[in-house]
């Protein structure tokens, strides 16, 4: 396995990080996770603008261009030998001092690691998992935007956590507002007699590309889809419940909080939108 490290490429036991860097020290930096599906690097380009955009809302200055983060992806690739995986990209603040000024953090670290993926089975696709929701509560953008995709994940761990002593896979966060926001790292959406429902950013979740794929897959389908505010309640109620993310793809909900959803495996919709969600992967994306 062989890690891109600032420019350079070195084996997992040579990939080191120091720990003055405020990646560690501080989570000051960002990061993607992007799935790679039969040698194609899927929504290449929408990943890399939401690291660049990510880098300038917190002002860390990248040190390779857009052109050169691609072909440092491509390479990374092509050095593992891997045509199906999963790619995490790391951008930290780098080494600094132990004050948190970013002033003292001469350069930013990038960091490339390409692993093999372990996802769920076919048969949780077909039945769909069991959720809970958790009383941590997602922030909404008056605090740390979450559109921001930083290294602070403390609150999604504390609802992995959650997750963990429920015994389920994933869990659902609301805001403060009581509004349901988003996975510990999945979007969530919902279905109600036949319209497709999802959380707007604004109430506390990350724009996830996959997400964002569903949402164009919609409109592609006639699928009617609304970005609007909804609560637990409409989540108990509806037809069919899904997570979407880069490692879950679109996942069903057969239970959230011990009320049965739907017909308690994954609905005609969750189905459909898999499909051809799975259609379009080896496709949209850099080969
Ligand atoms: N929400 C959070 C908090 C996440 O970490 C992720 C995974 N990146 C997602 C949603 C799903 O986003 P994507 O489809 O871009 O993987």
């Amino acid at each position: 396995q062989w890690i891109y490290l600032n420019g350079e490429f070195v084996t997992k036991e040579n990939a080191k990080v120091s720990v003055f860097d405020h990646g560690f020290l501080y989570g000051d930096g960002i990061f993607e996770g992007i799935r790679i599906y039969d040698g194609n690097i899927f929504k290449c380009k929408e990943h890399l603008d939401r690291l660049y955009d990510s880098a300038k809302s917190i002002m860390l200055d990248i040190p390779l261009t857009y052109e050169e983060m691609q072909e440092a992806l491509v390479e990374t690739i092509r050095r593992n030998g891997l045509r199906d995986g999963y790619i995490r990209l790391v951008v930290s603040r780098g080494p600094g001092n132990l004050g948190l000024d970013p002033k003292r953090c001469e350069r930013a670290w990038v960091i490339i690691i390409v692993e093999q993926l372990a996802i769920y089975s076919e048969e949780a696709y077909r039945n769909g998992l069991v959720s809970v929701s958790v009383s941590q509560r997602r922030n909404i953008p008056d605090a740390l935007n979450p559109k921001i995709k930083s290294l602070n994940y403390l609150n999604n761990i504390l609802v992995k956590i959650q997750a963990n002593l429920a015994g389920v896979g994933e869990a659902i966060m609301v805001n403060s507002q009581g509004y349901v926001a988003e996975g510990s790292s999945d979007n969530i959406f919902i279905v109600k007699r036949g319209v497709v429902y999802t959380p707007p950013c604004y109430v506390g979740a990350l724009e996830g590309i996959t997400r964002n794929a569903i949402i164009e897959l919609c409109g592609k389908l006639g699928l009617p889809l609304k970005e609007e505010p909804f609560t637990l309640h409409d989540v108990y109620v509806a037809d069919e419940v899904f997570f979407t993310g880069t490692a879950a793809e679109v996942i069903a909900v057969r239970e959230v909080d011990g009320r049965v959803i739907g017909e308690g495996k994954a609905g005609p919709i969750t189905t459909q939108l898999l499909q051809e969600f799975r259609k379009i992967v080896t496709v949209d994306g850099v080969k």
